[in-house]
Order: C-alpha cells, then sequence, then structure tokens
C-alpha cells in the first residue's frame, strides 16, 4: 500500500509512522473491534466527494453495537475526523478506514473495561480486483470455506474476527489462479464474495441475496436504488451456484471493489464471457454518480471542500 502522511488516533492526528497499538491491544488477540471501508472521489469539477459518508457512519456505528462497543465519539465527530484526516494527507481521492478497537486491559473472554479506542487512516487505493478487472471483469471461484452461520459471526456487522473467515477462502481460490472467492451460506446458497455482494442477471432481471446472511453494503444499495430508477427488475432472492452458472451477466459490488463485473465463475463462462449491458449500464451510472457527473444521486455526496 502507498504510506499516507498521518493517522488519527483518538483524536490526535499521529505521524503514519509512529501510529502504534500496544501489543496487548485486546482486539489483536481476539478479533472483537469494527471496522469501516469509504471511498473518497475527485470529481470533475476538482472538488473531492466522499461517498454517502452518513450511511457508512451509521453502519460503524450499527456494527459496533452489535459488537457490544460504545464508540466514545458521536457520529458528527468521527465524519469531522474522517474530513480532517483526508485533509492532513492531502487527499483529493482515495480509501478511508476507520477502526474501533478493544485497547489492553482485561486479557480475558470478558472485555469489561477495556477502553475502546478509534483510529482513522486513508489512503490511496486504486481499483480493488484490479483496473483490469472493472474493464474486462474477472474469475471467480466457489470456495470450500462457508459463510459465517447468522448466529456465529455477526453476518451484519463488519467485525475485524469476521474477516479471518474472508482470508481464508480468498486465498484458497487465489491459489489456484482466481481473482476472487465467492462464499455460500450455511443453507448451500450463494451469500457472497470475501468483502462484496453478489448481483446476477438473466432474462434483463436482476438478482441479488437477500441480507439474511450477508453485509448490508451501501454499494449493493446504491445499485439496487440505481436499477429500480432506471427500469431494471430487481429482487432480492436466494439463488444457487448453478443457477449462477448460467446467469447472462454477474458482478461484485463494494466500496473497495465498487462495481466489477464477473466473467467467469468456476471454469464456466458467464453470459458471453464479457461484461454485459445490465453492468455496463449499472457501472457507467454507478461511476458518474460517483465524480458528480449525474446530479440524480447528489445527496449521496458528501462535499468536503
Ligand atoms: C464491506 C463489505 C461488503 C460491501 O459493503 P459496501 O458498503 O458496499 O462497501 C460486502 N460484504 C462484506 C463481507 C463486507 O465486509
Amino acid at each position: 500500500m502507498e504510506k499516507g502522511k498521518k493517522i488519527w488516533m483518538d483524536g490526535i492526528l499521529i505521524d503514519w509512522d509512529d501510529a502504534r497499538v500496544h501489543i496487548l491491544t485486546h482486539t489483536l488477540h481476539y478479533g472483537l473491534g469494527v471496522f469501516e471501508g469509504i471511498r473518497c472521489y475527485l470529481c470533475e469539477d476538482g472538488r473531492s466527494v466522499i461517498f454517502r459518508l452518513p450511511e457508512h457512519t451509521e453502519r460503524f456505528f450499527k456494527s459496533a453495537h452489535i459488537a457490544q462497543m460504545e464508540i466514545p465519539y458521536t457520529p458528527e465527530e468521527i465524519n469531522n475526523a474522517i474530513v480532517e484526516t483526508l485533509k492532513a494527507n492531502d487527499l483529493k481521492e482515495g480509501y478511508i478506514r476507520p477502526l474501533a478497537y478493544l485497547a489492553e486491559g482485561s486479557m480475558g473472554l470478558y472485555p469489561k473495561n477495556n477502553p475502546v479506542r478509534v483510529a482513522i487512516a486513508a489512503w490511496h487505493w486504486g481499483a480493488y480486483l484490479g483496473e483490469e478487472g472493472l474493464k474486462k471483469g474477472i474469475r471467480v471461484k466457489i470456495s470450500s470455506f462457508v459463510r459465517h452461520h447468522v448466529n456465529s459471526g455477526m453476518t451484519k456487522a463488519k467485525i475485524v474476527g469476521n474477516y479471518v473467515n474472508s482470508i481464508l477462502a480468498k486465498r484458497e481460490v487465489v491459489a489456484s489462479g482466481y481473482d476472487e472467492a465467492i462464499l455460500l451460506d450455511t443453507d448451500g446458497y450463494v451469500s457472497e464474495g470475501s468483502g462484496e455482494n453478489i448481483f446476477m442477471v438473466r432474462d434483463g432481471v436482476l438478482k441479488t441475496t437477500p441480507l439474511t446472511s450477508v453485509l448490508d453494503g451501501i454499494t449493493r444499495d446504491s445499485v439496487i436504488r440505481i436499477a429500480k430508477d432506471n427500469g431494471i427488475r430487481l429482487v432480492e432472492e436466494r439463488f444457487t451456484r448453478d443457477e449462477l452458472y448460467s446467469a447472462d451477466e454477474a458482478f461484485f459490488t463494494g466500496t473497495a471493489a465498487e462495481i466489477t463485473p464477473i466473467v467467469e465463475v468456476d471454469n464456466r463462462t458467464i453470459g458471453t464471457g464479457k461484461p454485459g449491458p445490465v453492468t455496463n449500464t449499472i457501472q457507467e451510472i454507478f461511476f458518474d454518480v460517483v465524480k458528480g457527473k449525474n446530479k440524480d444521486y447528489i445527496d449521496w455526496l458528501y462535499y468536503i471542500d
């Protein structure tokens, strides 16, 4: 990754190289912490926008609530700290990573009084699954690792420890030469990518997994609204891997992955093997929106200068 200049830690901007924690930080040992992933875009007019900042901050607090962690700031203070971090790093465009974690204190599995600390980092991050992947689509494989049961990992929260499951899945498929993993849910239906929600298209109808076992993605929500506004039929319904194999189109959505077309699943070509018309339309609208060209969704943009 590309190093930045400053990291916000508990209200203070610290030099990037000095942003450290104690080795007995509770989250480091057991994974109870929560985070967010947010993007800032440089618009055509030279201004910078954060995409759906209030929604991301709200989810940050919801994740903390699920994890029974009390963030010692208000959402407004977090929003301001995010903007402050971007400015301190002279970032006109990039990725923002707020993290709330349990500091040192009790070392057992009942961290009653460990303080909750918050850090916000920001850095340049281009296309998560590659520029080429965004344009031409990626090859994915269904992992042998299954997404958390809804009563084991809390799938609605971006809880640090949940991502062990994602790393295992991603490493497995990358070792077999694929770009990204799809995880099935505990009932055997398609759930999501390692860090992305998934959509498929068949006979012009867009389908995505219901929120039961997956993260409530803000990009997913944006795509649903864009589809509805553009007369694309959408259903939220579980689907099987073989339904996905015979899809006309498929794509991933996520803050990091943006809208990444999927052109192959488990060695089966999806549609023509190229990003299809529905995917292209949605991707184009999405990028026009985040870059401030399409004013229909101006309420999604949080201008920082
Ligand atoms: C963050 C994340 C997503 C995508 O959510 P966005 O709000 O669109 O970034 C999807 N799945 C998982 C598991 C995630 O962690």
